[in-house]
């Protein structure tokens, strides 16, 4: 048996980014497991932390050694595997352990140190009297209660009574008499303790059954005192309905209130107890069940790569690159249908789950209750109890963002990734991680398979499939080349908006566009309608002197609310109102353009009359459920046209829809990304995708003022692989992913003059580094060939909320750990500084490089 457990602490910080040993008590042996959660002295304070390791010795000498206070729960939240991949995750992302471990678990359980006020034992002051170092004199003080004021003996009598309060509640209860009770808490006459607690509870209702046996309890019915009328018809309401009943049911069925009940609990007749509940986020919604398709041939053979792999418990991934409407979902949902019966577990992860209530429906009718829903928009008790359920073995299938990855499942058999170019994939804020990454780790622990699904492959994965050259991470390549329906992809037609200008015509819409519109909205058909609002902002400008309002924190422009009619900052949230005239030049020729969508509606409203539309776009899907209501809304035919920015252009599946338009292609064109290009295409294939998926024929009308550019023309044809061809040359030129890795180390700092010097000491710090052979002990070889450093250059966003940022790119091919050198020198750096305000952060394989 273990003595001694390694625990990391919930401190985010370097100096405590490391196991410490802890004396695991009596009371606790046989209970404490790797990834038990724990709540340890530290310093002053009690933390939480998570169990990392166990041992018989420690290397800390033994009277440092603190035991464990207390175990937070029976069941460890995280299993062992969770754990070892929270130490993959700090080496690959350059990120603290207990930030990785705390990504892994719903915010339910992100516990805070509570402090509990009890009156202090009298045996336990004479045995603390000497720590304590109070006046032996003074103790004896209090050996009657008659010592107390009357004020303190009635904080004393009013915690007594409740054996143990929260000092909030103590504070709250006695709010002018802080000092009393401050004064007893030093006189050693109150004494605090410190405890974990969780956010939110566990949910329970109360329920009512039996506690003698029912011959029993129908004897005693049948004696019952007449005059006790109700108290016998509650009874046998419990002895007829059997289990456990809850309270509430009772009463209100048969009208009695809740002390009718307690008095048959207080005779000893039923117990009256607090069942633990799931609370289920989807208990009001139906799903219809489905039954799987027949697979076409292309699925098929699909579907056979994959199970032949399940079948034989055979670790390994495969990217599926099928167009969009090929049926990919149908073959992710048969090849979980397999997992399962091998009483295996799925993971099923979509780029974001509020704008895909299409796959949770698809995915609930054919697995009912086996799913959980892991979603970003459910309170945080729910969430929690989505993820009990996964970790309590009621679950089989998850089915989230990002972060559902880390679904607890025992037994993992299968992770899926749809729409796995998608950047949302990757988390910029710390732990960095990418989750193509981590399922790819997963699946190695598990033996379990990773299917990669897109109808746009990522350039990483589908380069890294065609060329086999890594250790880790080979997928093969199963192609779906037509749709399951049998349909045709739509028609894709291109137009020039610098003739449409030259011709006149000033409106943001071209003339083949708005005709077609006509022509649905005659034919009763519908329509999506694409904004491509990056790069686009809603900024105020003078047309006078040209004078943009920007953020006085942030070097960025401020974008209109027309709701609140200010100007705020997206960065920092500086807020102020918008201005009548021009703070520059005085000129009334101010204007505010609200948000791109807003201005496309208004524009639809006054070109045809009567049209029905359905904004969806940040603005009107801020609640809970409200893009679902959105879209049942376009379903149900009861909007002609759906409006929208990048979140139209996703997963959506709606029989009628037969146009496609896109406002403005290539507004992103231009943004200081190497991958614009892939974006363009990939944003305006998956939008093509959305037109005549089922029976009428689909069309698309793309608005672009780069109409020859090779992103636009190859996703106009639908040609993937010719897209690919021309951008992996671009790529290979100018030596960016997939033909090598990338770091982004962006530092910021108040103070300029000073970061511009720190920033270039990285940057020659790297390379001198990457000179030296056998680095840090280790034998990896940083060559100066395989290795580059950029910069130091002001980032795109310069200055944010008042402090100053400049960043580095580092580029290296072949295997190097990279991470461990930029955070080695980071370190080093920081140390040489000394400055708490120096903020050095690492972006290992960035996806947005803003
Ligand atoms: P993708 O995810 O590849 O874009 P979907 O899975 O949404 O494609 O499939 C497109 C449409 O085809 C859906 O309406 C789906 O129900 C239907 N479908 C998929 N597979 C089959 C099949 N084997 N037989 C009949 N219909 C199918
Ligand atoms: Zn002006
Ligand atoms: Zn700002």
């Amino acid at each position: 048996m273990s003595r001694i457990a390694q625990v990391i602490v919930d401190v985010p910080s370097r100096g405590t980014d490391r196991p410490f040993d802890y004396i695991i008590p009596e009371s606790m042996q046989g209970w404490l497991e790797i990834g038990s959660r724990v709540g340890v002295p530290f310093g002053p304070r009690t933390l939480q932390g998570f169990v990392v390791g166990l041992s018989m010795e420690s290397d800390t000498p033994a009277v440092k050694l603190k035991p464990i206070k207390e175990l937070l729960d029976l069941t460890p939240p995280l299993s062992e595997d969770l754990v070892e991949l929270s130490e993959w995750m700090s080496a690959r992302y350059a990120c603290h352990r207990i930030t990785a471990l705390q990504v892994m678990l719903p915010a339910a359980l992100k516990g805070k140190a509570e402090r509990y006020i009890r009156v202090t034992d009298r045996s336990e002051w004479a045995e603390r009297g000497s720590n304590l170092q109070r006046d032996p004199d003074e103790l004896v003080l209090f050996e009657s209660a008659d010592e107390l004021t009357d004020m303190e003996a009635q904080i004393v009598a009013h915690i007594q009574k409740q054996q143990e309060v929260r000092m909030e509640h103590l504070t709250r209860k006695f709010a002018s008499h802080a000092d009393v009770i401050k004064q007893l808490l030093q006189r050693g006459v109150l004494s605090e303790s410190r405890s974990i607690r969780d956010k939110v509870q566990k949910k329970t209702i109360r329920t009512v059954s039996l506690h003698l046996p029912e011959d029993e309890i129908r004897t005693i019915i049948e004696e019952f005192p007449a005059k006790a009328r109700r108290q016998k018809e509650v009874l046998t309401f419990i002895a007829d309905t059997g289990g456990e009943i809850p309270l509430k049911d009772i009463m209100t069925v048969l009208g009695v209130t809740a002390g009718t009940v307690k008095s048959l609990a207080d005779k000893g007749y039923i117990v009256i107890r607090d069942m633990e509940v799931f609370r289920d986020p989807y208990k009001n919604h139906s799903f219809a069940p489905s039954q799987p398709f027949v697979l076409t041939d292309e699925q098929q053979m699909v579907y056979n790569a994959i199970v032949q792999r399940l079948d034989t418990r055979t670790e390994g991934e495969f990217l599926v690159h099928g167009i969009t409407g090929s049926g990919k979902t149908e073959v992710y949902l048969q090849s979980i249908q397999r997992v399962i019966e091998q009483d295996r577990q799925a993971i099923m992860l979509v780029p974001e789950i509020a704008l895909t209530p299409q796959m949770v429906e698809r995915f609930k009718s054919r697995f009912g209750d086996h799913v959980a829903v892991m979603h970003s928009r459910l309170s945080s008790g729910e969430r929690y109890d989505e993820w009990r359920k996964i970790r309590e073995g009621q679950a089989l299938v998850a089915i989230g963002a990002r972060s559902a990855i880390f679904a607890p499942f025992a037994n993992l058999g299968l992770i899926i990734m749809d729409e796995e170019h998608e950047t949302s994939y990757k988390q910029e804020e710390s732990p960095k991680y990418h989750a193509r990454d981590v399922a790819v780790h997963r699946a190695h622990q598990h033996g379990a398979v990773v299917i990669l699904g897109s109808a746009t492959p990522s350039l990483e994965s589908y380069h890294a499939a065609r060329s086999q050259s890594s250790d880790e991470f080979n997928p093969a390549l199963l192609e779906i080349h037509g749709r399951a329906l049998g349909s045709e992809l739509p028609e894709v037609h291109i137009v020039d908006m610098r003739e449409e200008l030259k011709e006149g015509n000033r409106s943001m819409f071209s003339r083949p566009l708005h005709q077609a519109i006509e022509d649905r909205l005659e034919k009763k058909q519908q329509i999506v309608l694409l904004l491509n609002r990056r790069g686009h902002s809603t900024f105020v400008m003078c047309r006078t002197c040209g004078y943009v309002a920007e953020c006085p924190n942030c070097d960025i422009s401020l974008t209109f609310h027309q709701r609140s009619n200010n100007l705020r900052c997206h960065y920092c949230g500086h807020a102020q109102p918008a201005p009548e005239i021009c703070p520059e030049c005085g000129s009334e020729h101010i204007r505010y353009f609200g948000t791109g969508t807003q201005r496309v509606e208004e524009e639809l409203a006054k070109l045809f009359p009567g049209i029905r539309v359905v904004r969806m776009d940040v603005d009107t899907t801020t609640q809970k459920g409200s893009h679902e209501k959105l879209l049942n809304q376009f379903r149900d035919k009861q909007a002609d046209l759906l409006l929208g920015t990048q979140m139209v252009a996703k997963g959506l599946d709606f029989p009628d829809v037969t146009l496609v338009g896109v406002i403005a292609a290539d507004s992103a064109l231009h943004l200081p990304d190497f991958r614009a290009a892939e974006k363009t295409f990939q944003l305006l294939t998956q939008v093509a995708g959305r037109a005549g998926r089922h029976h009428l024929p689909g069309e698309v009308i793309v608005q672009t003022y780069n109409p020859d550019h090779y992103s636009v023309v190859h996703a106009s044809r639908h040609d993937y692989a010719s897209f690919v061809r021309e951008e992996l040359k671009h790529r290979q030129v100018l030596s960016y992913p997939p033909y090598c890795r990338l770091a982004l180390i962006t530092f910021s700092h108040e103070k300029l003059p000073l970061l511009v010097r720190i920033a270039e000491n990285y940057v020659q710090m790297v390379k001198d580094h990457s000179h030296k052979l056998g680095w840090l002990g280790s034998l990896e070889r940083f060559s100066a060939e395989a290795l580059d450093v950029l910069g130091p250059v002001a980032s795109p966003i310069p200055r944010l909320k008042n402090r100053y940022r400049f960043q580095c790119m580092i580029k290296w091919r072949g295997d190097m750990d990279v991470a461990r050198l930029a955070e080695h020198i980071s370190e080093q750096l920081q140390d040489s500084v000394r400055d708490k305000d120096l903020q050095i952060s690492i972006d290992v394989d960035p996806q947005v490089l803003m």
